[in-house]
Parts: structure tokens; C-alpha cells; sequence
């Protein structure tokens, strides 16, 4: 395999929109980081996915260079949450944070593509179309076995080896299991034209069929909708049918839906590691943590983790140090358990339909709502992530 060094100090595998920035950032500070990516450089994603970032998020991005005045996004300065048949309403706004915006939508492709050119113009040693097919942690440095596209094979040696890839390598190490709970659903993606302007609100609604998410998407707004499997597929297919669904959980707020375009299903599990390192070996991202999407907050605390691990890294003689990597993980284990726990319970809350639970719901929201100092650190949870 050519242009492949035999050793060197950080190794990132997986050059996803977290991987991307741990490598950006620490390309910056000094260190001598390599990432491997299994994607062409130039290969277009075919990913439906357009993601809700935090401004927090949208911002550590821009720091790195990956947020350029041509990268096609739309704000979010409303998120309203309500629920379907029942009282009770939260709406944040940017004034409960004294932000410019609570934050931003951007097309998964689009991010990915920018995190590129960043890398590229930072002159961050990248190996594209190269898999890694196992990692080994041993005592003073951990080696990686690569696959390029054209079949040829290296071995690698790294100090450091940072997992960013979603996850499957990570199981393959000493001492981790990964806990899983499928929650039998899938998240339908639909982009949906409304007959009134958003005015840049995202939505959060709990209806009797499925928690579901309204993002403003440029004129129009990326639907994210929790179903079963079997709806999701069928509503995939039937765009009629999808649009009387949505209108009847949702109302008239925004007028009438229309103009469906091509729809996409993701299934949707819980993913954690018991543990977020293994010798010489750090997850991060995906690789650590995979949620649900319901309250898009996946990427916003992957990003966290590679600005985190990047600050703990600052000055450190040797990055894959057993104390180093302790230190890593007591720092991100209150933002990472309190995020996954706060979205995997905010599934079970509205799943129950009883009248009872949606009396309870109500009061919830109608509390945060009415409470400033209450709605202030919702917003800030959201934004922020905790203990960052
Ligand atoms: C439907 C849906 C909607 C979502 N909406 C939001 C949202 O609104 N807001 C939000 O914050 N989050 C959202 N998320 C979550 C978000 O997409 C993820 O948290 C984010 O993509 C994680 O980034 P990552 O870089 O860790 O992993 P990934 O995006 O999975 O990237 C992993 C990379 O590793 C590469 N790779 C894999 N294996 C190897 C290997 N062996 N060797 C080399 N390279 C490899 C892959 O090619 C890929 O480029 C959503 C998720 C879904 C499914």
C-alpha cells in the first residue's frame, strides 16, 4: 500500500462528521494524526439525512474551517414541543440562551463534504477508500490491520487509536460489550413542502402514532417520524397516505403538506459501551454512543466527545496513556449517560398513551413552558449537552 507511514501517533478510524473534527482539531494543536476513511474523497453519499445541530455544535464546527459561507443550511429559532390530543406546550427560543440562533439544519452529505475540504485545505493526512479490518491494543502501541480499495493490506502501528468508524471494531476489544435495545421502530425520512412559511420553527410532536420531528429545511421541512417498521415501509411507498397521517397527527398549523420527494427508512436501536476505552484504543461518536433521533442529539454529543477527547489530549506526551484515557472517560461519562438516558426516556414518557400519562405529559410541558429558569436549562441541555 502506497504513501502509508508504518507508524504513527494518532490513528483515527472513520472519517465521519466526528472523526473529521477530532482530526481537524488535533492536526491543529500539533499532533501527527492520520485518518482512514473507507469512502472514495470525492464519491457522492447517497444519505437522506439532514441533521439538527445545536449552534454550540455549528460553531466548534465553523472554528475548524468546516463551516464555509457556501454551505447550504437553514437556522432554527423556534423548537416547539407538543403532543398530539392532549395539553401542555414548550417553545424554546434563542433569547432563552442569549444566542444569535438555537441552532442549524444541514444536509448530512453536505457536512461530510465541507469536513473534507477542511481536512484537505488543513493538509491532514487522510487514507480514503482504505478499510480498517481489526485493531489490537498492546502495551506500548496498538497496530491496525488496513485494506485498500485495491485489495492491498499494511499493518499499522499507532500510539493511539481513536474508533469513530459506528461501532463495529469496538466490540472486538478487551473488556467491552456493547449494551443494545432495538426498539423495534424505524425513522421514516420525508421532505414535505408546508403551504405556510416555517418561520424557522423546528417541531417536536408526540402523536398517538409515533413521536415525530418537523426541521425546517430551506423553504420546505424534513419530516423524521417514529414508526413500526412495517408503517414506515408502507408509508415509504405511499406518499398519499403519508401526507393524510401527518396532517391528522399534526393539524393545520402550517396549512396543508405537499410535494413529497424521495423517502428513506433508518431502524432504530440503542447502542453504549460499557466502556469508552480498551488499552490504547478510545471510542468516540457513533462508535460509543448510537440513539435514537428523536431529539437529534446524536451528532451534537459525537462532536462533543472529539472536542472533548482533543482537549484532554492537549499536552500530553503520550495520547494513548492508560491515565490519559481514564481521564477521558470520567470526562465525557455525565454528558454521554445523561443524554442517552434523557432520550431513552423521553421515548417511554410518550409512548404510553393513557389519559393519565398524557395528563402527566402536559404538566411537564406546560411547566417548563411557564418556568424560565426551568425552560432555560431544557434549552441548555439541549444545546450544551451537561457537565461540558
Ligand atoms: C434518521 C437519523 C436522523 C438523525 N438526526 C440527527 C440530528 O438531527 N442531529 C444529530 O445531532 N444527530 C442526528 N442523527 C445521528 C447522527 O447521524 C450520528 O450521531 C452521526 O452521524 C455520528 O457520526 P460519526 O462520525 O460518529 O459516525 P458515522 O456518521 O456513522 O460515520 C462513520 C464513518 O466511518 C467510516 N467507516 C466505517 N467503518 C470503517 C472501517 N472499518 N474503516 C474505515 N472507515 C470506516 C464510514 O464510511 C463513515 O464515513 C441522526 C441519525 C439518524 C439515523
Amino acid at each position: 500500500m502506497q504513501g502509508v507511514p508504518e507508524h504513527c501517533e494518532i490513528v483515527i478510524v472513520g472519517g465521519g462528521p466526528v472523526g473529521a473534527l477530532a482530526a481537524l482539531r488535533l492536526a491543529r494543536a500539533g499532533r501527527d494524526v492520520t485518518l482512514i476513511e473507507a469512502r472514495a474523497q470525492q464519491a457522492p453519499l447517497h444519505d437522506a439525512r439532514a441533521l439538527a445541530l445545536s449552534w454550540y455544535s455549528r460553531e466548534q464546527l465553523a472554528a475548524v474551517g468546516a463551516w464555509p459561507d457556501s454551505l447550504p443550511c437553514t437556522v432554527i429559532d423556534r423548537v416547539h414541543v407538543s403532543q398530539q390530543d392532549g395539553f401542555g406546550r414548550t417553545l424554546l427560543q434563542p433569547e432563552d440562551l442569549d444566542l444569535p440562533h438555537l441552532g442549524v439544519v444541514v444536509d448530512y452529505p453536505a457536512l461530510t463534504a465541507a469536513l473534507g475540504d477542511a481536512l484537505a485545505g488543513a493538509g491532514v493526512r487522510v487514507l480514503w477508500q482504505t478499510r480498517v479490518s481489526s485493531v489490537r491494543s498492546l502495551s506500548r502501541y496498538a497496530t491496525l490491520q488496513l485494506t485498500a480499495a485495491d485489495g492491498s493490506e499494511a499493518l499499522l502501528t499507532s500510539r493511539l487509536v481513536v474508533l469513530a468508524e459506528g461501532g463495529a471494531l469496538a466490540e472486538t476489544l478487551p473488556g467491552i460489550r456493547r449494551h443494545v435495545h432495538d426498539y423495534q421502530q424505524s425513522a421514516l425520512l420525508a421532505m414535505l413542502s408546508p403551504e405556510q412559511p416555517h418561520r424557522h420553527t423546528a417541531y417536536e410532536r408526540f402523536s398517538a402514532r409515533g413521536p415525530f420531528a418537523l426541521l425546517p429545511h430551506g423553504e420546505q421541512m424534513m419530516l423524521v417520524w417514529t414508526r413500526s417498521h412495517e408503517d414506515a415501509q408502507r408509508l415509504q411507498q405511499d406518499g398519499d397516505a403519508l401526507l393524510a397521517e401527518l396532517q391528522q397527527a399534526f393539524g393545520d398549523r402550517l396549512g396543508r403538506f405537499s410535494a413529497v420527494g424521495e423517502r428513506a427508512v433508518f431502524p432504530l436501536a440503542l447502542r453504549q459501551l460499557n466502556r469508552v476505552s480498551s488499552g490504547r484504543v478510545v471510542m468516540i461518536g457513533n462508535a460509543a454512543q448510537t440513539m435514537h433521533p428523536v431529539a437529534a442529539q446524536g451528532f451534537n454529543l459525537g462532536l462533543r466527545d472529539a472536542v472533548g477527547l482533543s482537549e484532554i489530549l492537549a499536552g500530553a506526551a503520550d495520547p494513548g496513556d492508560a491515565a490519559v484515557l481514564r481521564r477521558y472517560s470520567a470526562a465525557r461519562r455525565i454528558d454521554s449517560h445523561a443524554v442517552v438516558g434523557f432520550t431513552h426516556g423521553l421515548i417511554r414518557l410518550f409512548d404510553g398513551q393513557h389519559g393519565v400519562v398524557r395528563a402527566l405529559r402536559g404538566l411537564g410541558m406546560g411547566g417548563i413552558d411557564v418556568l424560565p429558569p426551568l425552560r432555560k436549562a431544557f434549552a441548555s441541555h439541549l444545546v450544551f449537552g451537561v457537565g461540558t
